[in-house]
């Protein structure tokens, strides 16, 4: 399962997430572990996770 990080615009705080593809597409939100606030967006870290997935 790839790891996703994350950067909360709130208080700036990092943390990643560990979803299956299909979890990851099914969320809308996403919350801070730290405020609990929901404006986070997606940081990418130097290895790849796979964002898509083709069947
Ligand atoms: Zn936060």
């Amino acid at each position: 399962m790839p790891t996703y990080e994350f950067k909360c615009n709130k208080c700036n705080e990092k943390f990643s997430l560990t979803l299956s593809v299909d979890e990851y597409l099914k969320r809308k939100t996403f919350q801070c572990p730290k405020c609990k606030g929901e404006d986070v967006k997606r940081v990418f870290s130097s290895f790849t996770a796979v964002t898509s997935k083709k069947s």
